[in-house]
């Protein structure tokens, strides 16, 4: 875990610039908002599903603020896309071959070097 500047919480997709701090895990983060909510959570007894913390749901969004939504979830997407790219760097960078990362990963040794070296 580490902290780097430009990070967005994965789970309320807040920018580090509107929390206190944000921690960062291999492709996710979490802003010390969302941490003091998982604690409360998970120090008191199981919550009725009414009662959950909000989270957005599609059902209850319009279709305006599912559209405001989508900058936020790329941006979270693109934080994810940018530390697994650079975990296929470092077993890169180690000696692993393209077909070992595509096994890794479920795609051909092909799909793998089109994915992270042609674009990089
Ligand atoms: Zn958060």
């Amino acid at each position: 875990m580490d902290t780097r500047p430009g990070q967005r919480c994965s789970f309320c997709l807040k920018p580090e610039e509107e929390v206190a701090q944000v921690v960062a895990g291999p492709g996710s983060c979490i802003c010390d908002e969302c941490v003091a909510l998982c604690v409360q959570i998970m120090a008191g007894p199981r919550r009725p599903p009414a009662a959950e913390p909000e989270v957005p749901r599609w059902s209850t969004m319009t279709d305006e603020a599912l559209l405001d939504r989508l900058p936020l979830v790329a941006a979270a997407a693109r934080q994810v896309e940018d530390a697994l790219a650079g975990w296929v760097a470092e077993c890169r960078r180690r000696g692993a071959s393209w077909a070992r990362v595509g096994t890794a990963l479920q795609m051909s040794r092909q799909a793998a070097w089109e994915r992270f070296e042609r674009t990089r």
